[in-house]
């Protein structure tokens, strides 16, 4: 045990592996020629990372605070009252796509909701100090949802919803949002674009979904012009490249925010063990962007640090990942190896190769900082 240990909370609850995405081949919906199956936004995804950290032993150091369910209120704050209505109106009912690929089923606003609850309660027990910092394992996703539909799998629009619960309600002004996603964050960039309170940082790979979104020229508007930084890494893209785009580009830009709170976007489905994208992080990469944003936020948010779950569609690869993270957000080892590494890492691809550094400077020109 390091001497350094951090008080960390893990919010999961048994409801977010009861919401049903509906049949599909992997996210495509079933019908016609494509077979029905299970579709890749499953609960396996979760359900072994909180298996992992107690099976790891790493789960019993960690607190465990209970979800509360969002109200409707704090849902619009970043929701119309037309859309949260449409989505529980069709989870009572016969369940619908509400959006673009966005599936509601029975009891899936409840779930959703509950979803967006366990971020706010996640950045409510780190804002009141009673946790130090805290990771949200949930499902539905939420970084692609917008304001009026959802989007890839996304219901409700999670870390938007909590920033605006943290600023509106907790009196944390200054927030920046770190999404290592492999898709673009466009439902918590579309939420702060004019907001030049909300930092929202998106690492991601360039074009994949949404299509055409998340150009390194989307900055911002109005007052709000360069606090939306975009990084649209190429495919191939590994930890190198990363490595160059937090030191010359993402930790100068947190670190000039000077932020309140920062939240992070975690999904998996940028790691080296995916199908839904092409990149190639793995637990260690993870690891060491946890203790970057560690430094930054107890030089400028007393340490306020939360984790909100979003892709990442291996199963079997996800708990590892997400166990580095929370061993570095508690400062607690569990002496559990990554089985997946040697696979993933070490090769050359890992080091950043120059069309990759050279997306990483375009975006440096387009905030005038090249
Ligand atoms: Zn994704």
């Amino acid at each position: 045990m390091s001497d350094d240990v951090r008080r960390t909370g893990l919010v999961y609850h048994e409801h977010f592996l009861w919401h049903d995405a509906g049949s599909a081949a992997s996210v495509i919906p079933a019908g016609g020629m494509v077979e029905p199956g299970p579709h890749a936004e499953s609960p396996e995804r979760i359900r072994r990372v909180n298996s992992l950290v107690e099976v790891s032993g790493l789960g019993v150091h960690l607190e465990r605070p209970y979800p509360v369910p969002a109200t409707v209120e704090q849902l619009t704050r970043i929701h119309t009252p037309d859309y949260v209505e449409r989505v529980r109106a069709a989870s009572d009912g016969e369940g619908a796509d509400v959006g673009d690929n966005a599936f509601v089923h029975r009891s899936s606003y409840e779930i959703a909701v509950l979803s967006a609850g366990a971020c706010i309660t996640a950045v409510e027990q780190v804002a009141t100090g009673a946790l130090d910092n805290a990771y949200a394992l949930v499902r539905p996703p939420g970084h692609h949802a917008l304001a009026d539909r959802g989007m890839g799998g996304c219901i409700f629009s999670n870390v938007a919803i909590a920033v605006r619960h943290a600023q509106d309600a907790l009196g944390l002004e200054r927030v920046a949002v770190v999404d290592w996603d492999a898709h673009h964050g466009n439902g918590t960039q579309d939420a702060f674009y004019d907001d030049p309170r909300v930092l929202t940082v998106s690492l991601h790979q360039s074009g994949c979904y949404p299509p055409g979104s998340g150009t390194a020229q989307e900055t911002g508007d109005g007052a709000a012009v360069r606090t939306n930084v975009n990084v649209p890494l190429p495919p191939g893209s590994g930890v190198g490249a990363y490595e160059v785009a937090f030191e010359r580009l993402i930790l100068p830009a947190l670190d000039a925010h000077r932020p309140e709170l920062m939240i992070v976007a975690c999904g998996f489905d940028s790691s080296g063990w995916e199908t839904h994208a092409r990149l190639m992080l793995h637990s260690e990469a993870y690891r060491g962007f946890t203790r970057d944003l560690l430094g930054i936020a107890s030089a400028h948010a007393g340490g306020r640090l939360v984790y909100c779950h979003e892709g990442g569609y291996s199963p079997a690869y996800a708990p590892f990942c997400a166990l580095t993270i929370l061993e570095e957000l508690s400062g607690r080892s569990t002496g559990v190896e990554d089985p997946f590494l040697p696979i993933i890492g070490g090769f050359d691809y890992q080091e950043p190769q120059p069309h990759q550094v050279a997306v990483i400077e375009e975006v440096l020109r387009a905030h005038g900082r090249s």
